[in-house]
């Protein structure tokens, strides 16, 4: 048993892409070890009989979407694993041989890199430093001698090429199965060599009905609201389209459903993808850059939108239920929040929240910014305090002087304070979210479930 992990394969500019690479170790994994198989078998009696083809060696290949605030990332800051049923050493070869014919090590900024772990893929083998660094890997940062260092101590033999970075995604890659709990799919189908770097032929109008088809168990292949479709990339790689979802059969058969150019091959990828395991518990008080929280607070400035689009509001600390609505939040930790245009109709839900409304926000902490991914309305302020009207007149009434509370000149009618009055509000409680074409890799969509509160799902 051997569980092969690599990543930094790929380059902005030229292409390529690390679940490539990953899915043609697998598929030589599968040639060379079914090759011996069949030496060995080729020696027994039952030679001719075709029950003797040996087993898929192939358990399964893991996509795993580290840490997005990362510097480094290509993209969208993906490892790889490959979980095999054969010789490490055999794992070690043809995975290094794959990956240095097929990385874009001309761009200096891919820094390939591979691990191998000799030992069972099974969750309970993986050594506890090992997942432990894949949570790290995940939700915070690490050095390269963090990597290197757990390599040694459990005798995992490895190969870079470059700086040596890609080890550190390659390790966490193999930690990961054990550090993660929660894994959904994705099921990639890959274009002819021959058009990589052209326009992709795909029928837009079987794209949405299989993507209707197959929704809520995939996920984010579309965006309705955009008239986008989502599971397409615009960059010059291999990948035709990748569909995602919680149910595999159901993924495959979506990605069968779509007509488009010829598919080269494909390949079933499990996932960290739409969990949400980047997000820790935090405080606005003590959310640190590079990292992404949920955070509970209350809006402390009105929603601003400003140049190009992208709104701001500033969120002030705020911990208990009966909290109430102040307008102190000036003198509490403060945390700006930030929606930017591509989040598009997310905007519209972020400029309806006022001063004093309760929210629990989740993104990462960047330039001093929370990034928005997601946010849930808690308690929503249903009043305002206004001055009052002339119960006579109705025009408003005017200051009758300090702490003497207002009065109407010309009717002679007094109110001893400001009156509150009901607000019309366009949000509800519960959980918005940013639309697929904005999300996030790691970022879990609303249809998924298990959130705490109400959902309002953009599909
Ligand atoms: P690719 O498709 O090639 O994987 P990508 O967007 O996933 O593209 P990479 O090219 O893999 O990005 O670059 C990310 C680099 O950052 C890798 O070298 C990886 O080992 C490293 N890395 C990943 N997570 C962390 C982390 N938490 N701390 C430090 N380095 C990290």
């Amino acid at each position: 048993m051997t569980i092969v992990g690599i990543d930094d394969t790929d380059s902005r500019e030229r292409g390529m892409c690390t679940t490539y690479v990953a899915m043609r170790i697998a598929e030589r994994l599968r040639r060379t070890c079914r090759l011996d198989g069949q030496s060995a078998a080729s020696s027994s009696p039952a030679a001719n009989d075709s029950s003797d083809v040996p087993p898929d060696p192939i358990a399964r290949l893991l996509l795993v979407r580290l840490n997005p605030a990362v510097e480094y990332k290509t993209r969208g800051n993906a490892a790889l694993a490959i979980h095999v049923d054969c010789d490490p050493d055999l794992a070690f070869d043809v995975a290094r041989e794959t990956l240095a014919s097929l990385a874009e090590t001309a761009d200096e900024r891919t820094n390939p890199g591979l691990v191998v772990a000799g030992h069972d893929f099974h969750r309970a083998a993986i050594p506890d430093a090992v997942a432990e660094f894949a949570g790290r890997a995940v939700r915070d940062h690490l050095e390269i001698e963090d990597a290197t260092a757990c390599c040694e101590r459990h005798g995992y033999p490895n190969w870079h090429a470059g700086n040596g970075r890609g080890r550190i995604g390659a390790l966490a890659a193999i930690g990961a199965w054990r550090a993660l709990e929660e894994w959904t799919v994705e099921y990639i189908s890959y274009r002819e060599p021959v058009r990589w770097g052209t326009d992709r032929r795909v029928d837009r109008e079987s794209l949405f009905t299989a993507a209707e088809w197959g929704y809520p168990d995939v996920w984010d292949t579309v965006d309705r609201g955009e008239d986008e479709t989502v599971c397409v990339p615009h960059t010059p790689g291999p990948i035709l389209h990748g569909i995602r979802g919680d149910d595999s059969t159901v993924a495959r058969a979506v990605a069968d459903r779509i007509e488009s150019e010829p598919v080269a091959s494909s390949q079933l990828f499990v996932t960290n993808q739409g969990t949400d395991a980047h997000l820790r518990e935090g405080t606005i008080e003590t959310a640190r850059e590079g990292r992404a929280y949920r955070l509970e607070g209350r809006v402390a400035s009105e929603p601003e939108t400003r140049r190009g689009g992208h709104v701001f509001f500033e969120l002030a600390a705020a911990a208990a239920d009966d909290d109430p609505p102040i307008d102190d939040g000036a003198k509490r930790p403060h945390l700006e929040c930030a929606t930017f245009e591509p989040t598009k109709r997310f905007r519209d839900r972020v400029r309806a929240l006022r001063v004093g409304d309760r929210l629990t926000a989740c993104g990462e902490v960047s330039a001093g910014t929370l990034k928005l991914e997601k946010f849930a309305v808690r308690d929503l302020v249903r009043t305002e305090r206004v001055t009052p009207t002339c119960p006579d007149c109705e025009r408003t009434m005017k200051s009758a002087g300090r702490d003497q509370g207002y009065r109407c000149r010309d009717c002679g009618t007094n109110a001893p304070s400001k009156e509150s009055v009901p607000i019309e509000r366009d949000l509800e409680g519960g959980w918005y979210e940013v639309p697929p074409c904005a999300r996030r890799h790691v970022a879990k969509p609303l249809v998924r479930g298990g959130f705490d509160a109400p959902v309002h799902p953009e599909r």
